[in-house]
């Protein structure tokens, strides 16, 4: 099994519109992200957004929430 040609990956920080930041193994330098684990519904278990800037109402408008 030949060593396949890969991008490098690096640690990137990811932003989110809430605020979180995480780190994740990205090949580009900045992340940013409109959900995350730790404001997405599906793990908080309720639907609560922290607002930053108006970033989360366009984010359910283009999604329709
Ligand atoms: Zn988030």
């Amino acid at each position: 099994m030949k060593t396949a040609i890969q991008p490098k990956y690096n640690m990137t920080v990811v932003t989110c519109a809430c605020g979180n930041q995480f780190e994740s193994g990205s090949v580009k330098q900045e992340l940013r992200v409109e959900i995350c684990s730790a404001c997405h519904p599906f793990f908080t278990g309720k639907q609560k957004f922290m607002d930053a800037g108006g970033r989360v109402d366009r984010f359910k408008k283009k999604y329709g929430i």
